[in-house]
């Protein structure tokens, strides 16, 4: 039976490029599997429900919650996020590692709930960057820039709580490292406990064979 696959958080502050990083890395690699949340925000112009978010309103998302449908959940900058739970936990039991693409509070919750799950935080090279980024979207006003900046600086005080900081300056540089990042955790022994147990099983039949 093979290991299960990596659960990937991906967390980085509003506009540090991470929705267009995860597309990449899902184009280039077949071994991975994006969860898409659950928000109670309203799409943004070419947001389709079901592809970037599944948009639902805060009945809906609070009857999620209660169903114990979500692995975690949290408000940012006023609207509802969260994490439905069957695709992540059916696609780590095939072996795919998943990326949930979360912010921090979501980001802790899930380390707690699964230790062994990888978390890597991207940023921009500076902040004069990323302010640059946000406001070349063209989609927020200036007033929900303010908000993600602010927003940004309180989530720089939680960095050190993830395992890899990943600086996305170049598109495609920030994909390789990030796909060989998730590929030196695969081989680290907590993450191989199934592999670990088979061969230990199989020494053993030899060891009792030499005795
Ligand atoms: P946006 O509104 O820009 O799409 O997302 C706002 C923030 O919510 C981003 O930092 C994004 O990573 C985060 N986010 C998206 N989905 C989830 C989720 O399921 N759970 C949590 N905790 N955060 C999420």
């Amino acid at each position: 039976m093979a290991d299960k696959g990596i659960l990937i958080v991906v967390s980085g502050f509003s506009g540090a490029g991470k929705g267009t990083l995860m597309k990449r890395l899902l184009n280039t690699y077949d071994n991975y599997a994006l969860s898409i949340s659950m928000t109670t925000r309203s799409p943004r112009e070419g947001e389709r429900d079901g592809i970037e978010y599944f948009f639902v309103d805060r009945e809906q998302f609070e009857e999620r919650i209660e169903q114990n449908g979500l692995i975690e959940y949290a408000e940012y900058c006023g609207n509802y996020y969260g994490t439905p739970r069957a695709y992540v936990e059916e696609q780590l039991a095939a072996g795919k590692d998943v990326v949930l693409e979360i912010e921090i509070q979501g980001a802790l919750k899930v380390k707690k709930q699964f230790p062994e799950s990888l978390l890597l935080f991207v940023t921009p090279p500076s902040a004069q960057e990323l302010e640059r980024r946000l406001k070349g979207r063209g989609t927020e006003t200036d007033e929900v820039i303010a908000r993600r900046l602010a927003r940004a600086y309180e989530e720089s005080q939680g960095m050190e709580a993830y395992d890899y900081i990943v600086v996305n300056d170049d598109l495609d540089t920030c994909v390789e490292e990030i796909h060989r990042l998730v590929d030196a955790a695969r081989r680290v022994p907590v993450r191989r406990s199934t592999f670990i147990k088979e061969i230990r099983e199989e020494l053993k039949g030899f060891a009792k064979g030499a005795e």
